[in-house]
């Protein structure tokens, strides 16, 4: 589906870059230095990575010999992936926060039946987790539909639009979360992990709001290294690029199995601990 807001994303997304690059330069952000590259993959440990592609301007991607996982590399700094998402990325007008509300709603409605066509049984009255809500729609689908849902987003604009126009509890912080232990039925993470640094981390702390039962959902931009409009989806904020392969990988290696996969890598999977 090619919608007017889609076109708009990818402008936004433009004009972010532009104004990042502008901080590079000023040092504001700075990639890890040279000396900091990685030269092992931070998946399966191989030193055999390969540079897939050449003179893609500031962003240059390695793929790892052994389990062809793709990834940033150099890559941004922690600090500064931060101040990035908490400052630059999601910084958006009432009108475009709307909208993107407005999106991420009918996103939630597609992903309440593909995990309710899983299960076969009604996604109602159960506890949810969304980490990396952005404005709210998708988990403000699920509490429409009787749930009771919590979010976890670190910009502070979407924070207050999620508390104050949705009446939906936000973290900002995933520890303060994590201290209370709570354990959810469903947790969705949709285009969330190609964001995130450490993946590892990422998801121990997963496993901390985890019972036995737990399903989580998660989507990432299928990425083909051969393809014209893969390459247009490279930019500075996705740090990992999955394809079908890489992200069972990825999953297996932190003891989640693939439930449930499809081609656009929308998937269900869960803890096998
Ligand atoms: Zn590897």
């Amino acid at each position: 589906m090619i919608s007017s807001t889609k076109v708009f994303l990818l402008k936004y997304l433009q004009y972010n870059v532009f104004k990042l690059l502008r901080k590079l330069k000023s040092n504001y952000y700075f990639f890890l230095s040279k000396k900091d590259k990685t030269f092992k993959c931070k998946i399966c440990k191989n030193n055999q990575l390969k540079t897939i592609k050449k003179n893609l301007s500031l962003i240059k991607l390695s793929e790892c010999q052994n389990c062809k996982i793709i990834f940033q590399n150099p890559m941004l700094s922690n600090q500064s992936i931060t101040k990035f998402y908490k400052k630059i990325y999601r910084n958006k007008n009432s009108s475009e926060k709307f909208n993107l509300y407005k999106r991420g709603l009918r996103r939630g409605k597609y992903i309440l039946e593909y995990i309710e066509s899983y299960k076969s049984d009604l996604i109602s009255e159960k506890n949810i987790l969304e980490i990396g809500s952005g404005y709210g729609g998708i988990i403000d689908a699920f509490k429409k539909n009787n749930n009771f849902v919590i979010s976890h987003e670190i910009d502070s604009n979407c924070h207050l639009f999620i508390e104050n126009n949705l009446g939906i509890k936000n973290y900002i912080e995933i520890d303060k979360l994590i201290s209370e232990n709570k354990k959810f039925d469903i947790i969705i993470i949709s285009h969330t992990l190609e964001h995130i640094y450490d993946l590892r981390d990422f998801f121990s702390n997963i496993l901390k709001f985890c019972h036995k039962n737990t399903i989580v959902y998660i989507e990432v931009p299928n990425f083909n290294k051969l393809s014209k409009k893969s390459l247009k989806s490279i930019q500075i904020g996705h740090l990992w690029y999955f394809n079908n392969e890489t992200i069972e990988i990825i999953l297996s290696v932190n003891n989640f199995k693939i439930l449930k996969i499809n081609n656009k890598i929308q998937l269900l999977c869960k803890n096998i601990n």
